[in-house]
């Protein structure tokens, strides 16, 4: 489980749930802070399924996580609200921050353009309507500057390249771009030590085997949030893309799909 090994500043929306359970001489080993910071990680979680798993995934390497929801003018803000009560179950800190990325406009998930509702067989190839403009390299650069004050090293995103194939900001060589960005762009980086790692375990799997891998590790999918164009009382929409993978996988990896879903 992870623990809270920072200190929450009056400005932050920090929920933090269940207990450390360490004693004060434990805290103060210096072997063991130096552990923590080695093993501290940024996890960027957007309350869906993809992210929820991520998480799982860190803290089941080990990770001291701190979790990061970002509000980017979502028109399903919904799912900030959902990543907040998957952090509270994990027992990782949690932050949320507000980025006002719809005024910039450019995509159907910030502005009042229609989210796209058809069959899987059409999604992919194209890049979709619902591409946020450069939205993983604003994501992982404020999860490098939480990290950054956290001295973490570690940047985990639930980024997929299988089902979502028409997003270039979850490709594997951006990934490993930023990588370099992050070394080079940061105090911490030009300092020497640990460099930082950006990690995307979910980068090759499919839906299915994702939802499985986080069946594995007890993610609460009835918590997870994946609509596109969520009703006026949060019911997903059960016909855009998120819908349509969300459904598909969990019929594929045989487990039971918690979401009550309007169509
Ligand atoms: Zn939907």
């Amino acid at each position: 489980m992870c623990s809270d090994s920072s200190a929450p500043d009056a400005h932050q929306t920090i929920a933090v749930s269940g207990t450390v359970g360490e004693s004060p001489a434990s805290a103060a080993d210096p072997q063991k802070i130096r552990l923590e910071k080695r093993r501290g990680a940024v996890v960027l979680l957007s309350g869906g399924i993809d992210s929820a798993t991520t998480l799982a995934i860190a803290i089941a390497e080990g990770y001291d996580c701190h979790a990061l929801t970002v509000a980017y003018g979502q028109r399903h803000a919904v799912e900030i609200e959902r990543a907040r009560s998957v952090a509270l179950f994990f027992g990782a800190p949690h932050q949320t921050i507000s980025v006002d990325l719809a005024s910039f406009g450019g995509s159907a998930l910030t502005t009042d353009e229609n989210v796209p509702h058809h069959g899987a067989h059409e999604i992919g190839g194209n890049i979709p309507a619902t591409y946020v403009p450069a939205r993983n390299t604003v994501l992982l650069s404020l999860a490098l500057a939480r990290a950054e004050t956290l001295e973490a090293r570690h940047l985990f995103i639930g980024a997929n390249v299988l089902d979502y194939s028409g997003y270039p900001d979850c490709r594997p060589e951006f990934l490993k771009a930023f990588e370099d960005v992050a070394n080079l762009g940061t105090k911490a980086g030009v300092d020497g030590g640990l460099p930082f790692r950006v990690h995307a375990p979910l980068l090759q799997s499919t839906k299915a085997e994702i939802i499985l891998r986080g069946a594995e590790l007890g993610v609460p999918f009835q918590l997870t949030h994946s609509c596109y164009d969520p009703t006026p009382n949060g019911l997903a929409c059960g016909l855009c893309d998120a819908c349509i993978l969300r459904r598909k996988g969990f019929h594929e990896a045989g487990v039971e799909d918690p979401t009550p879903y309007a169509g």
